[in-house]
């Protein structure tokens, strides 16, 4: 009901104000734009995870710990944890994995980038052999006459 607040609807970089910002910090939750990226990582008095945006809220922060991400996950307690807590005593002795879902998208992640790799190099590699044979058939043609 606030009529600033429709004005304002333009999702803007938290620290230049660019509109339509395509990144974002999953740990300190702030828009950013490309080239606000590198400043934000900059900062290295805490840990950042910047993913895009539409990719955003997808990392498992620790409950015990905020300003770290859970990459491992314990096997005994069957939740996701941070790397200070594999070192507290608390999972002393746990079985500690690396998140399987993470390691599967990670896979995956891979593969589409290839997939993706082949999809553009290819066409161009194969333009170019196919018009090989052209040539020496021109070249040939010529020969003949
Ligand atoms: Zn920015
Ligand atoms: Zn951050
Ligand atoms: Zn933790
Ligand atoms: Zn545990």
């Amino acid at each position: 009901m606030d009529p600033r607040h429709s004005a304002q609807d333009v999702l803007r970089c938290d620290l230049c104000e660019t509109p339509v910002p395509s990144m974002y910090c999953d740990i300190c939750h702030i828009k950013l734009c490309i080239p606000c990226v590198g400043v934000h990582l900059s900062d290295r008095s805490k840990e950042h995870k910047v993913v895009s945006f539409e990719e955003r809220g997808s990392t498992t922060k620790c409950p015990k710990h905020p300003t770290k991400i859970c990459e491992l996950h314990c096997e005994q307690c069957s939740i996701p944890i941070c790397a200070l807590c594999v070192s507290s005593k608390e999972h002393k002795e746990h079985e500690v994995v690396d998140i399987l879902g993470c390691l599967t998208t990670k896979k995956e992640a891979i593969q589409r980038d290839l997939q993706e790799l082949e999809k553009t190099i290819f066409p161009e590699y194969q333009t170019a052999a196919s018009n090989m044979p052209e040539l020496k058939t021109d070249a040939r043609k010529h020969s003949q006459n």
